[in-house]
Formats: structure tokens, sequence, C-alpha cells
């Protein structure tokens, strides 16, 4: 699923990350859990991709994946011109150094017997980027370009608030100049007065240095607000892909439409009845047949158990569901025409799938 038409920094094509289950004394591979099971997008140089879906749907595992911080099972994965998968030892290292990561615990996530300082000259000792004065200055300049003061190169994690140490980690990530950063939940165990201070620090950073982002999150509006497209995933799968700013008012799989109804809208015109899903996410070592959505989707139909559902494209929005691609059809094409129709079917099912 490739909707985005600059020449892209980082390519995924059918990437698949699955974990065997093992039993038995032998500990003989009996199943896999199937993670991410198939998941494409591009992201141009200095654009964002937000991915978002419930927690267990894949998001952080493609992040990792893509950083070979777990292995991939099978797929492509191409950043700068380089197959990611097809490294190894010193031309892996140095791609890595090009490709960062901020994960979401702040807390867990910096070592608290090291000091600031020693936090960010790792990376740069394991890449061996400049003698001891030069390491000095580029952690002096990451720490101001995150907003930190000088005094915090010889303190200690614990010493600061939630949101300083996310600044730290994210000093750690911009230390080693990368161009691609993936952003892993970076708010979401921040206090809600300071998620925004951190979204804005990034959208800046991004523009000022000409940063691409993986923007992972469970969050919406972050996603919304940050990215310039969002692909929501389900289940192991992309459904769902569009541009960031138009997603909600086109939205056509009931699963992004179930996503947004949760989510306040500050136009009125927009604000719908809340969808409460029935059930709970399946198990992905056993994902249901056709489209995986159906025992949990108002609208499913007989083809929905037994066929999976093609994408169908309307410029550079992408869906996978049988309804909307109906609905996109009699349309003639028009995505919002399509969505208001969806949305309304939405409303229409029996008061148990709605909240
Ligand atoms: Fe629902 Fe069927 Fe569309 Fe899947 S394909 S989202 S089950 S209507």
């Amino acid at each position: 699923m490739t909707s985005l038409s600059a020449e892209p920094l980082v390519l995924v094509d059918d990437l698949q990350t699955h974990f065997p289950i093992r039993r038995g004394l032998l500990r003989r591979q009996v199943g896999a859990v199937r993670a991410v099971d198939g998941v494409s997008f591009s992201i141009p140089r200095g654009r964002t991709l937000g991915l978002v879906g419930e927690s267990g749907c894949g998001k952080t595992t493609v992040g990792r994946s893509i950083l070979r911080l777990v292995e991939p099972t099978d797929g492509r994965i191409v950043i700068g011109g380089h197959d990611v998968r097809e490294l190894g030892g010193a031309a892996l290292r140095a791609l890595r150094r090009r490709m960062q990561i901020v994960f979401q615990d702040p807390y867990g996530s910096l070592n608290p017997r090291m000091t600031v300082r020693r936090i960010l000259e790792e990376g740069l000792i394991v890449h061996r980027m400049g003698d001891a004065a030069d390491r000095l200055r580029r952690i002096q300049q990451a720490l101001d370009r995150t907003g930190m003061p000088a005094e915090a190169l010889e303190r200690y994690p614990h010493e600061f608030s939630g949101g300083q140490r996310q600044r730290i980690a994210i000093a750690r990530a911009l230390v080693l100049e990368p161009e691609f950063v993936v952003l892993d939940e970076p708010i979401s165990a921040l206090d809600v007065s300071i998620q925004a201070q951190v979204l804005n620090l990034l959208v800046d950073l991004r523009d000022r240095l000409g940063l691409t982002y993986l923007f992972v999150s469970h969050d919406l509006s972050a996603v919304e607000y940050v990215a310039d497209e969002v692909a929501v995933m389900y289940l192991g799968r992309i459904v769902e892909q569009a541009a960031a700013f138009d997603l909600r008012r086109v939205a056509l799989h009931p699963y992004t439409i179930a996503l947004f109804s949760a989510v306040p809208s500050v136009d009125v015109h927009r604000r719908r009845r809340r969808i409460v899903l029935p059930g709970d996410v399946p198990s992905p070592a056993r994902p249901p047949s056709g489209c995986r959505f159906h025992p949990r989707c108002p609208l499913a139909e007989a083809a929905c158990r037994t066929v999976d559902p093609p994408a169908t494209r309307v410029g550079g929005h992408v869906v996978h569901c049988h309804v909307a691609a109906r609905e996109l059809e009699r349309s003639g094409g028009d995505a919002a025409a399509a969505a208001e129709r969806m949305a309304a079917a939405l409303a229409t099912v029996p008061a148990a799938a709605i909240g």
C-alpha cells in the first residue's frame, strides 16, 4: 500500500514478522504469532507516516522490525537505497546510526546509573564519531536542540521530570544525526499537560533538521497533528491509509470510523455517536478467515467471512473493505460521499454494538 508520491527514504514491502510458538520438551514449533502479516508503505524524505491502532495490532513490531531490533520473517525493507535485511556487520552498524528510535517509556529507556553526558556519548563512541571535544560539542548541541539546559550534562535521569527525560531520549537519538527516526508511542507515558510540548518539539525538529518519522501511536489526535499520512493497523495489517488532514472526513473502513468516533472533534458537524466494537481483538496466532475484522464488524456480510478484501484505491487513499469498495463504486469514487454512507450505516446497527 504505497500512496506517498515523492521519492521515499523508507520503503517497506510485504513485511512479515512472526514469532514462533514452541511447546513440549523438544520446544517444537506448534504455531506462530503473526504480529505483522503483510505490511507495505513508503515514507518520503522529511515526511511523517503515522501508524495507529489498538494495542496488540502489531504497530510497535513494525517499527522495531524496520530497525531490525526484532528480526522480520519476510518482506523487503529499504532505507536510503539500502536493503536492511541484506546488510550485516559493519554495513548494518553504519546504517543503524542513520535510523534511530525513541521509546515510549522515558523512565525505563535511560540507564539510571549514567549521567546524561554518558548516555548521549555512548552512541557516539560506538559509532566512532569525533574525538572527546567533538563529542562534547555534539552532545551540547543535541541538548540545546531539545530545549535542555547545559547543566543537565552531569546529572542523572532521576533528577528530571518525565517530559525532560523524554527530551533527553530524543537528544540521544539526535546526537547521532539520523535521517529516519521511529517514534514509538513517544508521548503516551507523559502527563497530558506536557504531551503537546513534546509533540511540538518533534514537529519542530523534523522541519528544522529534515528528519523522516514513523510515528507509532494509539492516539489518533496526536497522529493527525504530527503525521502527513496515517495508516490504520488491525491485527497485523494496514486496513486503511490516507492523508492525515483528511482521514477523519473520508474514513471508509468501519474500524477507522470506530476509532475516530472515540476522538472528540471540535467540528460540531463531524461529531458522531461513539461506536463501541463488540468483543476483543482476536489472537494474532489464529487470525480470522476472510476480513480479519469480521468478528467485530457491525457491517460484516457473508463474503467478509471468507474473502480477504483487496486494496481499493481512490487517489492516495487506500482501504481494504468489501462494503467500502461497493460504496466507493456507487459514489463514482467520491470518498467523502462514500464515507458519509459508511458512517450512516454504522449509526443504524443495533445498540448492542454502539455505545
Ligand atoms: Fe467489515 Fe466486511 Fe468491511 Fe471487513 S470487509 S471491515 S467485515 S464490512
